[in-house]
């Protein structure tokens, strides 16, 4: 199949993008770089059948302009600052990604008789009341906090998915993705994983926001992108969690962190963010039955696979291990 991928030269896309082409479909991949790299794709440039085009998606004349053209059969709407800190940094471009972007990516599914999947996440579910997460909890979002640009654009995503379903019968899917990581994350991105692993790497104390009771659960990238390459063959809608139902609480990953890279880095404790979820977990029988899918790496082969990435690359951890 030919697949569009926007956010392709992210942390996830890259990896969708090499997948589907791995498996022998073509790859259109859209991105405008704000929070990816090209560094992501540069060993996949020149791969037959992969194409990458330089354009914001949220802005429909440069969409078309971009110089899309030939047949789509599946778009994959990644595009979207994921990081609390690029949120926070683009809080307006976040909601424009999540709204007219995921219109502007619907339209062109529509026009092509593609199948259309968005990239939700488990922010819908805010800081949630029901545990652990179903898909059929409605979730619990302070529409106005510092968090809202990025939860409140994805559930806007989501309800225009479903309202292209319902109006025009356009075949969508929604993904749920809850916590990921692995290799190609960005050192300096914030997130947790790579931050803990970048500060033990260099000595400097790691540090745990709030009491770090709060809770996380982690997919290791390669499971995800399986079930969201599984999600683009199937007629589901969903929505699908697709996470690792593995919680821990953040001092029990700094703690893992600190077992695997043998560094004795001490622990501080520095204020909570505003609005930070208290646990997340998904519940993903639908997953399984719908796709037959699960995740298959645990936490500490995970680990240990993205410690050697960040290992490999030690002018990144050091400077981001600075900021
Ligand atoms: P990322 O920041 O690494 O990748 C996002 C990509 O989208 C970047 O390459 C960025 O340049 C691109 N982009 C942003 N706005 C764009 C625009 N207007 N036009 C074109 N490209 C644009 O983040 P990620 O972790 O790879 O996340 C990918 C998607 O998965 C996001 O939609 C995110 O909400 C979702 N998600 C990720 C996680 C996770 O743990 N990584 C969890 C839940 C949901
Ligand atoms: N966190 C932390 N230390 C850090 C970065 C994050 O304790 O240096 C916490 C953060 O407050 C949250 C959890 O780790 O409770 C996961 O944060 P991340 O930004 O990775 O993901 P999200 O909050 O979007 O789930």
């Amino acid at each position: 199949m030919r697949a569009v991928v926007s956010g392709g030269g992210g942390f996830l896309g890259s990896h969708l993008c090499e997948s589907l082409l791995d498996r022998g479909d073509q790859v259109v991949c859209l991105d405008d770089w704000s929070t990816g790299s090209a560094e992501n794709v540069a060993h996949l440039r020149g791969r037959s059948g992969f194409t990458v085009l330089d354009v914001d998606v949220s802005d429909p004349a440069a969409l078309s302009a971009a110089g899309l053209t030939g047949p789509i059969d599946a778009v994959a709407h990644l595009a979207s600052p994921a990081s609390p800190p690029d949120y926070h940094r683009l809080p307006l471009e976040t909601l424009a990604v999540g709204s007219r972007g995921t219109e502007n990516l619907l339209r062109l599914a529509h026009d092509h008789d593609a199948r259309f999947v968005l990239a939700s996440t488990s922010e819908i579910y805010g800081d949630p009341l029901v545990h652990p997460q179903t898909e059929d909890y409605w979730g619990n979002v302070n529409s106005i906090g510092p968090r809202s640009v990025y939860d409140e654009a994805k559930r806007y995503a989501e309800a225009v998915t479903a309202a292209y379903r319902r109006s025009f019968g356009t075949d969508v899917g929604i993904i749920r993705i809850f916590n990921t990581y692995g290799p190609r994350m960005r050192a300096h991105d914030g997130r947790v994983v790579s931050t803990f692993i970048c500060q033990a790497l260099t000595g400097n104390p790691l540090t745990i926001y709030g009491d770090g009771s709060q809770t996380r659960s982690f997919c290791y990238v390669d499971d995800l992108i399986r079930g969201i390459a599984g999600m683009l063959d199937a007629a589901e809608f969903g929505p699908v969690n697709l996470g690792n139902p593995g919680e821990y609480t953040m001092r029990q990953l700094a703690e893992e962190v600190l077992r695997i890279t043998g560094s004795t880095s001490a622990i501080e404790y520095h204020p909570l963010p505003t609005d930070d979820p208290t646990r997340r977990k998904p519940v993903i029988t639908r997953a399984q039955d719908a796709l037959g899918w699960e995740p298959k790496v645990p936490l500490d082969e995970g680990l240990r696979r993205t410690v050697a990435w960040f290992a490999g690359r030690p002018a990144e951890v050091t400077a981001a291990a600075a900021l």
